[in-house]
């Protein structure tokens, strides 16, 4: 009963008790709690299972964003988790509370936003459940992807001497919901905030891809998202900052959230390999910001042009 003495202090140590909590329910090759999917082996493939919510005024500002553009969000964000594995997403889930105000014209048009993005991914809406709400909307969508269990890129799977890449402009979310909190709602920025790309595609190519070690998606700032990978694979990080691509400050790109590009490892050796075939593929670049080194209690080495810095960065957490 270790769990009972331990207190939760913030989000992850919150689902670091859970994890322990539930171990003794844990079944054999079924890989539960930690990376951006579970992951259940069945016959000849794998199933990738993830959940994530978005809470009003929590995740979003109802007056700020379109029912549309809110359903197809609901369900990107979701997808991400799966591709981040390196799994296409088939199906999913979609729960949602809904105030009485939203009953009518709102509620159509925010499953038409989350229609057009099934349809555009090849994803199969199967079941969920509705209810009333007295005053938010609350939104809960399980995204369900199938695929080979050796294209499975996990959080733990980074190897000292990897280059670490992400695959595209860091920051533009943050700076969205800047715009947004000062009731600027369609600036570039804000539309990129409330409605991401998502790169299912490009994450499903990655999982292809034996060079490629560890991924997952950038959900809360790279600053915050790459302790997971380290601390899973048990190894540091030098991470360059002048390589890191934004069109913003430096802080926004690396603790700002909900940028849902993708971050991962790539054995050294074949890192350029890996980059200009992405460039042919999908004409757009992936960016090498830095290095996986040997553990140092699985922390961030930051460098600015070579010289080491000692930023106080911590990326996006609820608690
Ligand atoms: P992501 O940002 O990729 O959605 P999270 O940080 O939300 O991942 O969650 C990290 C891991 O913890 C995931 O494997 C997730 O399934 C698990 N997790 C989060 N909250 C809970 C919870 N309340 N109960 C069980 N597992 C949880
Ligand atoms: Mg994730």
């Amino acid at each position: 009963m270790k769990y009972k003495q331990k207190i939760a202090h913030g989000e992850f140590d919150f689902i670091d008790i859970i994890k322990n909590m539930f171990v003794d329910t844990n079944i054999n090759n079924i890989i539960g709690i930690g990376d951006d999917c579970a992951i259940i082996p069945s016959d000849d493939e794998i199933i990738a299972i993830s959940t994530d919510m978005l809470i009003e005024d929590v995740h979003f500002i109802r007056e700020a964003t379109s029912p549309y553009d809110l359903g197809a969000k609901s369900l990107l964000v979701n997808l991400s988790d799966v591709a981040a594995m390196g799994i296409k997403p088939y199906f999913s889930l979609l729960s949602i509370s809904i105030p009485k105000e939203c009953r009518e014209i709102w509620m159509i048009e925010f499953m038409k936003g989350y229609h057009s993005v099934s349809k555009e991914f090849g994803v199969m809406l199967i079941g969920g459940d509705t209810t009333g709400s007295i005053d938010k909307i609350a939104i809960n969508v399980v995204a369900i992807g199938k695929g080979d269990m050796k294209n499975v890129k996990k959080r733990e799977d980074a190897k000292v001497n990897d280059r670490i890449f992400v695959s595209g402009v860091l920051g533009q979310s943050a700076d969205g919901l800047k715009d947004i909190l000062n009731k600027k709602y369609n600036t570039p920025n804000a539309l990129i905030h409330k409605k991401p790309t998502i790169a299912v595609k490009e994450g499903v190519w990655l999982g292809k891809r034996e060079e490629v070690h560890a991924m997952m998606d950038i959900s809360d700032g790279i600053a915050s998202d790459i302790k997971h990978i380290l601390k899973s694979s048990n190894v540091s990080a030098k991470i360059n900052i002048d390589k890191i691509p934004t069109e913003t400050t430096i802080e926004d790109a690396v603790c700002g959230g909900e940028d849902y590009k993708l971050l991962f490892t790539i054995d050294h050796q074949h890192a350029q390999k890996i980059k200009s075939k992405f460039k042919e593929v999908f004409n757009c670049e992936i960016y090498e910001i830095g290095e996986i080194i040997e553990s140092q209690n699985n922390n961030i080495i930051w460098l600015d042009n070579n010289v080491e810095i000692n930023p106080k960065w911590s990326g996006f957490r609820h608690f």
